[in-house]
């Protein structure tokens, strides 16, 4: 006797493509997606994914709203570019997922803070001043060791996966870490970035 399948009665938001080509970051280059699979396939991340960026682009064009800003995809992507520089038709998947992880915040699908992404932002920011940009070893030693040595040295074995993989795409460089020249504008910059800040901070509440 054949069993008879319930009756599916989900139904997708078809409109969701048109407002990702129209609305985030590069989606308009997203519509010219030929689904060739290199971006999933360069991915160092795609393991950590729930989906890779081919499939969330497809996922994308059926409407899958709820499950694209859901995923963890949006939010594993770690900017390396490696699926930018190999893309066949030049679209910009890393700007679509980050823009897509805004989205989701905005929705309420993702919070908008957790301690992990303060401590991964204090590691980050401290690169930033230090050399101008990030440097991708330093970062996720910083952010690993803010837990402690302890837990920063088993993080670091538990990653070890991912580092090779990063190793294999050729997105992580040896020697030391590169620096901007002129660091002494980037510090006059922070410090004005710091004071309009902290002007601002001072007139919403009513200090100033
Ligand atoms: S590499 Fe480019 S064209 Fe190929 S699936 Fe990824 S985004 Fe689409
Ligand atoms: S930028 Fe790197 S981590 Fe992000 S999706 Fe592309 S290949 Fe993966």
């Amino acid at each position: 006797m054949t069993s008879v399948s319930p009756q599916p009665t989900r139904k997708y938001d078809l409109s969701f493509a048109r407002w990702v080509y129209e609305n985030v970051d590069g989606g308009d280059r997203m519509a010219l997606c030929m689904q060739c699979g290199t971006c999933s396939g360069s991915c160092p991340m795609r393991t950590e994914m729930d989906h890779g960026p081919r499939k969330l682009f497809m996922m994308i064009r059926a409407g899958m709203k709820e499950e694209v800003l859901t995923s963890n995809t949006i939010w594993n992507c770690v900017s390396c570019f490696n699926c930018v520089v190999r893309c066949p038709r030049k679209v910009p998947v890393t700007y679509i997922l980050h823009d897509l992880a805004t989205v989701a915040v905005r929705e309420g699908y993702a919070p908008a803070k957790d301690e992990a992404a303060n401590r991964f932002s204090r590691a980050f920011i401290w690169s930033t001043k230090m050399f101008g940009r990030t440097d991708e070893r330093l970062v996720s030693l910083g952010y690993f060791f803010s837990y402690g040595f302890g837990a920063g040295l088993k993080k670091i074995l538990a990653f070890q996966g991912i580092t090779l993989g990063f190793l294999k795409a050729k997105r992580l460089h040896f020697g030391l870490p590169h620096s901007i020249k002129n660091k002494s504008e980037l510090k006059s910059i922070l410090a004005k970035a710091a004071e309009i800040e902290a002007r601002g901070h001072g007139s919403s509440s009513g200090e100033k």
